[in-house]
């Protein structure tokens, strides 16, 4: 897809982010680009049968909503904890160093839906693994689990066994 092989050039190598020995990927330039995030939000969608979108805290949100608006379904955003009024439920998830926990608001998600779960890049694995069990634990249905940027080497696709994992692009 040549859309998509352009918005890719957009996202940018950072060394040493958030620590030193990470190459973070920046896909903000990528989404600042009128022609890039419409190919991203097109792709993410695409060939899915799905009810509502359920963005991950933070740049989840960005994509996660367009997605939503552009197949027409509403959007949920799952949360770092002590930002919601009302949660309805969370999960909690370990990290290289530490824990991280992913909150459900309260009067979202309904049992039965089809969850369409976005967000930006896959690691670990962690943080979409613990979007998928939030979305089954309220007898929801995870119609795939998508990003833009799979990091391969990290296998982090193995923590979400069960589930299609739909990655636009592979590093
Ligand atoms: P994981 O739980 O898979 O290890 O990490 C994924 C989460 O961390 C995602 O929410 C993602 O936003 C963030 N993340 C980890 N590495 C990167 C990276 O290189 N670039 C960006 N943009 N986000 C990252």
């Amino acid at each position: 897809d040549l859309a998509l092989r352009r918005a890719a050039e957009l996202i940018r190598e950072v060394p040493d982010f958030p620590e030193p020995g990470v190459l973070f990927r920046d896909i903000s330039p990528m989404l600042a680009d009128g022609a890039g995030l419409r190919a991203v939000v097109e792709a993410l969608g695409r060939d899915c049968e799905f009810d509502v979108v359920a963005g991950v805290e933070a740049r989840g949100f960005l994509v996660g909503a367009a997605v939503a608006q552009s197949y027409g379904t509403g959007v949920i955003g799952l949360r770092k904890p002590g930002k919601l009024p009302v949660v309805a439920d969370r999960v909690s998830y370990t990290l290289e160093y530490g824990q991280a926990t992913l909150e459900l608001p309260a009067d979202t998600l309904r049992a039965g839906q089809r969850v369409l779960i976005v967000d930006d890049v896959l690691a670990t694995g962690g943080t979409l693994g613990a979007a998928c069990r939030l979305v089954r634990q309220a007898g929801a249905e995870v119609a795939a689990a998508a990003v833009v940027l799979e990091l391969t080497a990290l296998e982090g696709r193995d923590k979400i066994m069960g589930e299609e994992v739909r990655a636009l692009l592979q590093a």
